[in-house]
């Protein structure tokens, strides 16, 4: 018998919660922290039962979890597995509600983990940090929507291969912990997980994607309201994407030194972003020529369009206040940077659009050189959790 805990009450956490449900031997239980969730969907559980239906194999999965609360204490203790699935601004609350409750030797997956999960975990669990072991993806396993709150969720797509790294604790799990997450997931898709748990912080995708293109788009813009949102992929011209390029080269270069300091630390997943696309989306590029006509020929990118905000008159100016910078710098770019400042490797590119960025979102990260702005507090940095030495980034 595994007891799965899943942490999170939208999308993903459905699917989780019912497909997971599902399984001979499994115990779900849901720890939703957000507004009236718990509430809402115990009320759902009444009499009915939750429906994740997958379209793409026409396969649903309908199982209730056995309990769901806002309340740690009746459904931490005693968990096996601990799944966090909600964006990453809200992995903290979720670290400290389950820090008092969990047990030795239990499974925290970050799914997606995006950058700085590793140092959130060890800075926000302390000591406890090593009797449990860590696994970060690098997204999760399906594009999902919930339909009807506790009631039924739908998968879109749902990957072939997700990549994760793991840390594993003292004591061991007593199952393998990917085995144990593979079972709750079925067949598709299949996990793997290999590396550093630092790799997944320095190959979080979306902390170079989102900003660089942010900062292709709009460093030189004019105020002037525009009469259409510009594409957001498709659109990128090839500064933006040598922007890209350089910001994602400049991750791959940290991972490099560290692995030279540290030979027994492996960070081979830290790849260039061209490669990281020639990897997930192979099937949907017409023309892998080079990074822009990837991004501008992949269908996985149709129609997706730069967030903006309409003026009365439906002209539209760029909205800045989105989570291409608001969550993409703090538990994204920051973390990167302030990586690379323990290492004392330069990021001019990276610096570049974290300085634009973050005058942009009104956030005082990188100053005069040095991540010890007035609200590096809020980011994932390691320097946020007190983590300034390369020992302490990589968990030693
Ligand atoms: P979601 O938007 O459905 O998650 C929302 C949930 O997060 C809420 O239901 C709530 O439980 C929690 N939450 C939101 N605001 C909060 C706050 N202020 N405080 C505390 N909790 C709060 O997200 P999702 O679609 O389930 O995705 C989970 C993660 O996976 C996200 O990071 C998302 O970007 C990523 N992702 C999603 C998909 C998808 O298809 N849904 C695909 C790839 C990656």
């Amino acid at each position: 018998m595994v007891v799965a805990l899943v942490c999170g009450g939208g999308n993903a956490a459905h699917v989780l919660a019912g497909m997971g449900a599902s399984r001979p031997d499994t115990e779900v239980r849901v720890l939703t922290l957000y507004a009236d969730e718990a509430e809402r969907w115990e009320k759902a559980l009444e009499g009915t039962t939750l429906c994740v239906t997958s379209k793409p194999d026409k396969k649903s999965y309908t199982a209730n979890p056995t309990k769901v609360s806002k309340d740690p204490a009746k459904v931490v203790p005693g968990s096996d597995i601990i799944m966090i699935t909600v964006p990453a601004f809200a992995h903290a609350q979720y670290f400290s509600a389950i820090k008092p409750h969990m047990k030795e030797g239990v499974v925290i997956v970050g799914l997606p983990g995006r950058a700085g999960f590793d140092f959130a975990a060890h800075g926000i669990l302390g000591e406890k940090a090593s009797c449990c072991t860590l696994i970060s993806f690098e997204s999760l396993p399906w594009a999902c929507r919930l339909t009807e709150y506790g009631l039924s969720a739908s998968i879109l797509g749902t990957k072939q291969v997700l990549q994760g790294a793991m840390q594993l604790g003292t004591p061991n799990p007593p199952q393998d912990p990917v085995a144990m997450m593979q079972r709750l997931l079925g067949e598709r898709p299949v996990l793997k997980t290999s590396g550093h748990l630092l790799s997944m912080t320095l190959m979080a995708v979306n902390s170079y994607i989102h900003p660089s293109i942010m900062y292709g788009r709009w460093h030189d813009y004019d105020g002037l309201p525009l009469k259409d949102a510009p594409l957001f992929y498709q659109g990128v011209d090839e500064m933006a994407a040598n922007m890209l390029t350089k910001t994602s080269d400049e991750g791959v270069s940290v991972a490099k030194e560290i692995m030279k300091l540290r030979p027994a630390v492996d960070l081979t997943t830290v790849t260039p972003i061209i490669e990281w696309y020639q990897r997930c989306y192979s099937g949907e590029i017409g023309d892998p020529t080079n990074l822009m006509t990837s991004l501008h020929t992949n269908k996985a990118y149709d129609g997706l369009k730069h967030p903006v905000t309409e003026n009365e008159d439906e002209s539209v100016v760029p909205n800045f206040k989105y989570r291409y910078l608001t969550e993409d710098l703090p538990f994204g770019l920051a973390v990167v940077r302030g990586v690379a400042e323990i290492m004392k490797i330069s990021t001019p590119n990276i610096d570049k659009v974290l300085l634009w960025g973050q005058e942009k979102i009104g956030k005082e990260y990188l100053v005069q050189g040095k991540l010890n702005g007035k609200d590096v507090c809020e980011t994932r940095a390691p320097q946020a959790y007190g983590l300034t030495t390369l020992d302490a980034v990589l968990g030693f």
